[in-house]
């Protein structure tokens, strides 16, 4: 297998290159929902998340969502809005999701990035099934205990320079 010519953290979906996912051989994407697409608390969208997925859609690349998320209406909503199935609870880091989403997509683990703000599910499963990863800064939320914790060593805090687009959460309801 040849190289991967993207780094392995970046800000947000939106500042990850298409071109060097598309150089380094990847032909798809799974995608973490909570603090990566949308906060957890449903306050903010990652900046520019919606035109870079149909960016990278119409640049062949295909998509699964893998959320560990507890709320399934949300789930069901941004894999609808997205238009990409979702496997939830996805239970990461246990591959067996993992697994399901590239067999679906048929591809090789090799072809295929995990992208998520969180080191103990999403790096951590990506390496379990040997596909890449990219860890994103998580976008801004509420701290659990254990984030509080760990703080930053499972996850990177958004910048705060950093634009912030906001989510209406009465979207869920229509
Ligand atoms: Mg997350």
């Amino acid at each position: 297998m040849g190289k991967y010519y993207f780094p392995k953290t970046d800000y947000r979906l939106a500042t990850i290159k298409i071109e060097l996912l598309e150089a380094s051989g990847i032909k798809g994407v799974l995608l973490d929902l909570d603090n990566t697409i949308v906060s957890e608390d449903d306050r903010y969208l990652s900046p520019g998340a919606e035109a870079w997925i149909e960016q990278a859609k119409l640049a062949g690349f295909k998509f699964y969502i893998l959320s560990n998320g507890k709320r399934r209406y949300r789930v069901k909503y941004w894999s609808y809005r997205l238009d990409i199935p979702a496997i939830n609870p996805a239970k990461k880091p246990f591959p067996f999701a993992f697994r399901k989403a590239i067999k679906a997509m048929k591809l090789r683990p090799k072809q295929v990035v995990v992208i998520g703000d969180s080191r103990h599910t999403d790096v951590l499963g990506a390496w379990l099934v040997g596909c890449p990863s990219i860890q994103v800064a998580t976008l801004p939320h509420p701290f659990r205990w254990w984030e509080k914790l760990f703080g930053k060593r499972v996850q990177t805090p958004y910048p705060i320079e950093h634009e912030l687009e906001h989510f209406d959460v009465n979207s869920y309801k229509t």
